[in-house]
């Protein structure tokens, strides 16, 4: 399953298998999704991360740290 890496509003780096880019509407806040931050533990507008300036140690991390639900 892909999975893309995403970056709360905080700057902690996660992944969700399911950031719906396709339903994003101009309405929204920017590009960012609300998701449940794994370090926040609450809730964040999480925006997909550029993977160009990440290290594979950084990208590694975030794949193994996954979202636990995202909401709207
Ligand atoms: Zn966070």
């Amino acid at each position: 399953m892909e999975r893309t890496v995403v970056r709360c509003a905080e700057g902690h780096l996660f992944s969700t298998g399911s950031f719906p880019l396709q339903n994003l509407r101009p309405a929204r806040i920017g590009p960012g999704r609300l998701m449940r931050c794994p370090q926040c533990a609450r809730l964040r507008s999480a925006v997909p991360a550029d993977l160009a300036v990440l290290s594979t140690e950084q990208i590694t991390r975030a794949l193994r740290r996954e979202a636990a639900d995202f909401l709207a």
